[in-house]
């Protein structure tokens, strides 16, 4: 899902995203099913992200354990 209902005046808790949601990530291990905004990971990642490489130097973590997350 990329948040285009949400963002068009759909009620949040009234749109149901089966196969997930860009726009949010959970933690990999999963240690809670709480999933937070995606945004200031991918703007962390995008700050130290090498053109030439293809690599960043941030890796998501969970905000609850400190796991990796997706
Ligand atoms: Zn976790």
């Amino acid at each position: 899902m990329d948040g285009l209902f949400a963002r068009n005046g759909f009620a949040e808790d009234r749109v149901w995203t089966p196969q997930g949601d860009y726009g949010r990530y959970q933690c990999e291990t999963p240690c809670t099913r709480e999933t937070w905004p995606s945004r200031p990971i991918v703007e962390a990642a995008l700050a130290t992200y090498d053109v030439l490489t293809g690599e960043s130097g941030t890796v998501p973590s969970c905000p609850r354990c400190g796991e990796r997350c997706s």
